[in-house]
């Protein structure tokens, strides 16, 4: 089943690799004001790989508008990191998942493996359950999945992109279509009054 991420070096400098794409279409659109962006990529400290990323590799690519009295800092959705998750993308949703999927079990060994602790494997539950389906994102989003249930997100998601891909096209895919929640904002609810 799909109970790991795919092992090699070459996965995350992949995702990486994609990152730099969705940057680069980020910077040809330039600032909302019309100022051009200029690089300001900060660094993280992602955890959840069991190898050393290279520096370049924690990077989260970002941007500047150069234009004085906006300055307005513009960053693009990415495959790699989750919003302001301490986490890499991939490792929550994959161990999110398999605590709902057909192999809860394997949870304890995953969590030992990645170095997550109960605690924030629950908060990440109630962000899928509770958070991330009243999200502008997924109110549109859901239409393409049709076969993604709320009540066993993000199992239903990882299930419907990876039953028909390989391994890795089927992560890839997966997080390239989660990316738009991964820009600073994109997750917040609107409530309605
Ligand atoms: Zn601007």
């Amino acid at each position: 089943m799909y109970h790991d991420l795919p092992r090699a070096a070459r996965f995350w400098s992949f995702l990486f690799a994609i990152d730099k794409d969705l940057a680069e279409k980020t910077r040809t659109n330039a600032c909302p004001c019309g100022g051009r962006l200029h690089c300001a990529n900060y660094l993280r400290k992602p955890r959840g790989t069991l190898l050393q990323l290279p520096e370049l590799q924690r990077l989260r690519l970002s941007f500047c508008c150069d234009r004085e009295g906006c300055r307005k800092r513009v960053t693009p959705p990415s495959v790699r990191f989750l919003g302001p998750k301490v986490y890499l993308g991939a490792i929550v949703i994959l161990i999110s998942a398999m605590r709902q999927g057909p192999t809860p079990r394997r949870v304890r060994a995953l969590s030992a493996r990645f170095g997550v602790d109960r605690r924030t494997i629950a908060r990440w539950q109630v962000f899928w359950r509770e958070h991330f389906p009243q999200t502008p994102f997924w109110k549109v989003a859901r239409a393409l999945v049709p076969l993604a249930e709320i009540v066993t997100l993000p199992y239903s998601l990882v299930d419907a992109f990876l039953c028909r891909h390989r391994r890795c096209r089927g992560w890839t895919l997966l997080l390239r279509f989660l990316s738009p929640i991964t820009v600073p904002g994109a997750l917040r609810i609107e409530v309605s009054r």
